[in-house]
């Protein structure tokens, strides 16, 4: 899991990444499955200030 810094507060916490289900559609319907992926993204949320952002 990638770590970025908040933009807010600066502090380092997780981003953000793909939902349990777009990973299997991409999987099971791959190549055309892959599109799930470019449907939506988990938001990153900073551990230290609650600041939810897309990254
Ligand atoms: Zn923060």
């Amino acid at each position: 899991m990638a770590m970025i810094s908040c933009p807010k507060c600066d502090s380092h916490t997780k981003k953000g990444g793909y939902k349990t289900w777009q990973i299997l559609v991409a999987i099971c319907f791959f190549p055309i499955g892959l599109l799930a992926l470019f449907m939506d993204k988990e938001p990153s949320k900073c551990g230290n200030c609650n600041h939810i952002w897309q990254a």
